[in-house]
């Protein structure tokens, strides 16, 4: 059993349309989607008592349930106004907020689940900062992760689909390991992509350079920190980016929803200082999305 104590917050979870104690066990071990990975989730942030792009987040759960081949009994509206309910149940101003959908116990445990129920939880808890403020400050370090972002016609990449996330997992856990944050992952052609659960963007001249979102998640940060460069003049170039090309950029950083904008010191031996560009579009997501 674990001992970590997350397992045993305070408040409550959504959990099918009733919400129960966090500690209060829901499905079984034996679940489907525990042994052969059919679940997505969603990450979104509040920030004011108001959930950030709440309406967007909601329907990537849905279509990355879709291509799973998972129906959410639920309307897009409800699954809205449960994470408002549970926000407000959690009595929480700021949170991370953590919607998942599995494919549930069975009556028989074997590849296909398809007559398995379809579950959906919402939980929610109190989650300050990807980084530590003082990693935040200097810039985080990345190492190259082993496995690359598999091909579009390997794996579904546009769901946010658990299960894609075991290379990304076992990438960030290596990267740890040789003293760095995260793993910078490239995609099938040996191109940049991402780290392991954020975007990654550049700075060469005063112009935002950033892969294309082809074969790995286009994040609504990435797709809201573009909108706010080219609202403040700032060009912004979406193309292929070599690793033989990192030492040509000054400035680096990540965005997720958890990871907002983390300004990156370092990838293997090349070094970025956080500087204009970044501090500007930084300041800019933190008022947009409302943090003080
Ligand atoms: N890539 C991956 C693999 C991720 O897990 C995330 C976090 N959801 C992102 C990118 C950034 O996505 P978003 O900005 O929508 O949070």
């Amino acid at each position: 059993m674990s001992a970590t104590g997350f397992e045993n917050k305070p408040g409550h979870i959504w959990v099918n349309g009733k919400l129960i104690p966090w500690s209060e066990n829901y499905d079984h071990i034996l679940a489907h989607a525990m042994h052969y990975g059919i679940s997505v989730f969603e990450g979104d942030r509040a920030y004011n008592g108001k959930i950030f792009k709440l309406e967007e987040h909601t329907s990537r759960l849905f279509n990355s349930a879709k291509i799973l081949g998972m129906k959410i009994p639920y309307s897009e509206a409800e699954i809205n106004q449960a994470c408002i309910d549970t926000l407000e149940k959690q009595g929480f101003q700021n949170a991370y907020v953590r919607p998942f959908v599995w494919s549930g116990i069975g009556t028989e445990l074997s590849i296909t689940g398809a007559n398995n129920p379809v579950n959906t939880l919402i939980a929610m808890w109190e989650w300050p900062s990807y980084y530590s403020p003082d990693e935040l400050m200097q810039g985080i370090k990345l190492g190259y992760a082993k496995y690359r972002r598999p091909a579009p016609k390997t794996a579904p990449f546009e769901a946010k689909a658990a299960g894609l996330y075991v290379i990304c997992t076992i990438s960030k856990h290596e990267a740890e390991k040789r003293g760095f944050s995260d793993a910078l992952m490239l995609d099938y052609q040996g191109n940049v992509a991402e780290a392991t659960s954020a975007n990654i963007f550049f700075v060469q001249n005063g112009e935002l350079h950033t892969p294309i979102a082809d074969s790995f998640l286009n994040g609504i940060t990435r797709r809201t920190i573009i909108d706010l460069a080219k609202q403040s003049g700032i060009k912004v170039v979406e193309r292929r980016i070599k690793p033989e090309q990192l030492g040509d950029f000054s400035e680096c950083f990540l965005t997720g929803t958890a990871a907002e904008v983390t300004p990156v010191s370092q990838i293997e031996e090349h070094r970025y200082k956080p500087a204009n560009v970044t501090l500007k579009l930084m300041n800019a997501y933190y008022e947009l999305v409302g943090k003080t």
